[in-house]
């Protein structure tokens, strides 16, 4: 379960950006954030994940399974966060991608975890191939492996899917909420496009004034 209680972000100069969001997601829950550009959505997620630009500050309290997170460094908070930009490395093939991202342990072990990976992107034959060399959909599910690789608690979806064409979104879609699902994590997405929210699943909007609504 990931909590946020009273978070109250500013701006440098004092102006409030998010005043009051109080919000939970259970385990293997995706609750979508929408509201307007420049709401703060980005920067709400920067929050929860440890990297929110030094222009702002902000306050409240975040906890991940019932620990509080917000005095842990980004690296130890056990959150991985997806852009709409999937950010993969072009200089590293697939494979080396996949790797950057399991954690320390010995070569064999790290290595079946990089080939499970790529099963699970259904992408076996394609672990030496440059990124540029696949296509979108299968830029996408790597980048979702890759965070996943990580073995997060939680992941944070910023507009993951805003880039892919229309026919593809529901395929990554369906595969990313299968994914969270099954490893039973807590997820954020911030989406503008209703069609992005899993079936049945909860919608909160941030207004323009920063607070909260349950839509
Ligand atoms: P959203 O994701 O909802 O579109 P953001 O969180 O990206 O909104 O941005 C909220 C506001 O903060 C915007 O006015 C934006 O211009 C400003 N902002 C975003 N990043 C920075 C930054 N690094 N430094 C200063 N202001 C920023
Ligand atoms: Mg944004």
């Amino acid at each position: 379960m990931l909590s946020l209680q009273d978070i109250a972000i500013s701006m440098a100069d004092g102006t409030p950006l998010i005043t009051a969001v109080s919000l939970e997601a259970a385990a293997g829950e995706t609750v979508t954030l929408m509201g307007p550009s420049g709401s703060g959505k980005s920067s709400l997620l920067s929050f929860i994940g440890g990297d929110l630009t030094s222009a702002m500050t902000a306050t409240g309290r975040v906890t991940l399974n019932g620990k509080d997170i917000l005095h842990l460094p980004p690296e130890r908070r056990r959150i991985a966060r997806l852009f709409q930009d999937d950010l993969l490395f072009p200089h590293m093939t697939v494979a080396e991608n996949l790797l950057f991202a399991v954690p320390m342990a010995p070569q064999a072990e790290r290595h079946a975890k990089m080939q499970q990976a790529l099963a699970d992107a259904g992408l076996e034959g394609f672990a030496n191939r440059p990124p540029h060399t696949l296509s979108g959909g299968q830029r996408a599910r790597v980048a979702l492996l890759r965070a996943l690789l990580a073995e997060p608690q939680a992941l944070l979806l910023d507009e993951p899917f805003s880039k892919l064409d229309r026919d593809l979104r529901a395929t990554i879609r369906a595969f990313t909420f299968d994914h969270i699902r099954a490893r039973a994590i807590p997820a954020l997405l911030v989406t503008h496009d209703r069609e992005d929210v899993p079936a049945g699943g909860r919608v909160l909007e941030i207004t323009a004034r920063g607070e909260i609504r349950h839509v």
